[in-house]
């Protein structure tokens, strides 16, 4: 079986090919870059989507060399997302999938970055960090689901570590920068907010902005930052861990390319005698591969495909919302 993914619930417009055994076959996108000093812009977002669509789908088949005629499933982000950004895509896969005649899967976004995580990194029962621009949920399965253990209740860490860049003038994406300066600074004191088993961030942000708008030495202020928001997440899973009682640490999303945080959770897992693993980069950030995956392995489990005639997007779609009897 072959599936071709769509995904596009926020920056990027992916398409990507897997086959029924789990080999991915192409992975392509292009992202919508917003203009210097701002952030996403939705609306010109999904205008970037439905622009590129037709191109990176085009490059997804050829790169798998397969044709619209060997694709035997669609399956295509559904939620969480933006709205334009996920109707862009919803609007595109509906059009598709009506014209080839195959059914249309939909995926949750976040379970798709753990089974892809599952996939690629032979993991099989992890506790899962994932943290990306938006999201920041420390998840794992237990009693049929893959349930919250622990989320952000302001903003994510991948946004909340992009706002502080955007004041601190640097370029989209921000993290990596940040990382960089991280490497020279010093601890200069920072706030350190975990809320039982829940976080917030935006707090931090502020403090971080006001040190730096004070003189504060601007690798001081990332270090800081990162000491703290790190550590604040590390702090989660290693309760999360505890209270499972496995012995797996699976970090996916943007922000899992920081070293720091890879270190500080392999740190930890180390002391407790768990493993820990870290999403190739190209399977780390938002990408289709993992919804042609996640599509795979809902479609074979007896999803019912979407209805065409009244698709739907899930903006909130939660991951303990989300059926997954493949587990
Ligand atoms: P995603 O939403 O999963 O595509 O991830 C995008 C987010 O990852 C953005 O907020 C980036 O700033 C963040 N990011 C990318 N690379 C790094 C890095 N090396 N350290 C921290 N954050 C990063
Ligand atoms: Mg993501």
């Amino acid at each position: 079986m072959i599936c071709l993914g769509i995904e596009t619930t926020a920056h990027t417009f992916g398409a990507g090919v897997c086959d029924s055994g789990g080999n991915i076959l192409s992975n392509e996108k292009d992202t919508y870059k917003p203009k210097a000093g701002w952030g996403l812009v939705p609306m010109d977002a999904r205008k970037h989507h439905e622009d590129v669509a037709e191109d990176v789908v085009k490059d997804a088949l050829e790169k798998a060399g397969k044709t619209m005629n060997d694709v035997d499933i669609i399956a295509v982000s559904q939620g969480p997302g933006l709205p334009p950004c996920l109707y862009a895509g919803m609007n595109f896969s509906v059009e598709l999938a009506k014209k080839v005649r195959k059914p249309l899967i939909g995926v949750n976004h976040c379970i798709a970055h753990i089974e892809i995580g599952r996939l690629t990194t032979k993991l099989k029962d992890p506790v899962t960090l994932y943290v990306s621009g938006a999201n920041t949920q420390i998840i794992a399965f237990t009693a049929g689901k893959y349930r919250i253990f622990g989320e952000t209740q302001d903003i994510g860490i991948g946004n909340a570590l992009d706002k502080f860049g955007r004041e601190a003038g640097f370029e989209f994406p921000h993290g990596p920068k940040i990382e960089e300066e991280a490497l020279k600074g010093k601890w200069i004191g920072m706030p350190y907010v975990v809320k039982g088993m829940d976080l917030s961030f935006s707090g931090i942000v502020t403090e971080a902005t006001k040190k730096f708008r004070s003189g504060e030495k601007l690798e001081d202020v990332c270090y800081s930052l990162q000491e703290s928001m790190f550590a604040m997440v590390t702090e989660v899973i290693e309760r999360a861990l505890a209270h499972t009682g496995k012995g797996e640490v699976l970090l996916t999303g943007g922000v899992a390319a920081n070293k720091r945080l890879a270190a500080m959770v392999g740190t930890m897992c180390m002391e407790r005698g768990a493993k820990s693993a870290v999403v190739p980069w190209e399977y780390c950030m938002d990408n289709a591969a993992m919804i042609a995956w996640a599509g795979v392995l809902a479609h074979k489990s007896g999803q019912k495909p979407i209805n065409m005639k009244n698709a739907e997007i899930l903006p909130r779609w939660r991951t303990d919302d989300v059926d997954t009897p493949w587990v």
